[in-house]
């Protein structure tokens, strides 16, 4: 279960279509500022993947220095919104149609040693470029991880020294840094552990610009628990050098919280002894408690009436034909009625744009922003 604010409360009472998406603008202003200011000398980037809505982008873009962008769809999407707005271009599999754009961002993230020579050989430039390195140290408790073993993201040192080979005799690929994004789910302190292992690792290289990726933990078991963002912005403040330029770039961790997807009880019923709650739309909306394994915080607007249940354990669906479209399994609530209005919380990132919206061919959710 998850506090809902009088704000999202309101405008799920008065929607007049189910489902629906509705994302709390004025809670992620106040939370990325909160987010901004606990990362004092530290650059901060949005990672577009995590949620690429405009009306988000615009509220973000007031308090980021830049965004991270790992396609050149999502290279494209911010330009048009924000064309001033420093880009970071990252992401395993650059084409060379992609590979064109980058001397039009700010940074490109180079990936492997044979993406850097494609890129030589285009002959574009200059391009600026931090080289992603995945370096070989413990990710243990991580959620995701991209690096501390083979992975297929970055380089390990036998890269990295190949890149060096490449990028010398030359000036058009102006080697700045490097960047990790090495595990995802870590509270500040691992993160930290994190950053200093790669700060050391850049200043064997001799470069002094630094972004350590983003990866801050979000828990959806606990929606209050936050991010320690004043802990991990200290530690990073002590470990850059007056030279150095350190740069982070969350996604998750920035937008999870604003977005609510809420929806209606169609059907409550009871099979071999089980209750299941089917509600209007799905995961093919809500992605989410899927791809993680979880149980979706909601919470639930009394506006139903009829046989449901009360204090007792609940599995909550959705429409699809398929086993896998559950939210959450086995939760016990005061009461749950056909007609009840269930507001998913925490479906502010990795959520909609992540999801199937076109199998079973239900109807989209409309977008509302408060
Ligand atoms: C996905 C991604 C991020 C953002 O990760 P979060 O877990 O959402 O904070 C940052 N950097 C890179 C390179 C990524 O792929």
């Amino acid at each position: 279960m998850i506090e809902i604010p009088d704000a999202v409360r309101v405008a799920a009472e008065c929607l007049t279509a189910h489902p629906a998406y509705v994302y709390d603008l004025r809670s992620l202003e106040e939370h990325v500022a909160a987010v901004r200011q606990a990362l004092p000398g530290t650059e901060l980037y949005y990672a577009v993947k995590a949620n690429p809505d405009p009306r988000l982008l615009a509220v973000l873009a007031r308090h980021v220095d830049g965004f991270e962008v790992s396609s050149g769809g999502e290279l494209t999407h911010v330009r048009e919104l924000h064309p001033d707005a420093p880009l970071a271009f990252g992401g395993p599999g650059k084409t060379d149609t992609e590979l064109a754009l980058a001397s039009t961002v700010h940074r490109l993230h180079v990936e492997s040693p044979g993406e850097l020579r494609r890129l030589l050989a285009a002959g574009t430039g200059p391009v600026d470029v931090l080289l992603r390195v995945n370096l070989d140290v413990p990710v243990a408790g991580a959620a995701l991880a991209m690096g501390g073993g083979a992975t297929p993201f970055g380089m390990d040192d036998d890269g990295v020294r190949e890149c060096l080979t490449l990028l010398a005799g030359q000036h058009r690929v102006r080697l700045r840094g490097v960047h990790a994004h090495l595990a995802s789910g870590l509270d500040a302190a691992a993160l930290l552990d994190l950053a200093r292992a790669v700060v050391e690792y850049a200043r064997g290289l001799g470069v002094r610009e630094i972004n350590v990726g983003g990866g801050m933990a979000v828990s959806y078991t606990d929606p209050a628990e936050r991010f320690a963002w004043k802990i991990f912005g200290a530690g990073l403040s002590d470990l850059r050098a007056p030279d150095e330029t350190l740069r982070v770039e969350p996604g998750r961790a920035l937008t999870a919280y604003c977005g609510w997807y809420v929806t209606r009880v169609i059907d409550v019923k009871r099979v071999h002894g089980e209750a299941f709650a089917v509600v209007t739309g799905g995961t093919h909306h809500l992605r989410t408690p899927v791809t993680k394994g979880h149980d979706q915080p909601f919470a639930v607007l009394p506006t139903g009436a009829g046989p449901g249940v009360r204090d007792e354990p609940v599995t909550v669906v959705g429409q699809l034909c398929t086993p896998k479209d559950v939210f959450a399994r086995r939760v016990v609530v005061p009461r749950l009625l056909p007609g009840d209005t269930v507001a998913f919380g925490m479906a502010g990132a990795y959520a909609y744009n992540i999801s199937h919206h076109d199998f079973l061919m239900h109807p989209k959710p409309a977008f509302h922003y408060i």
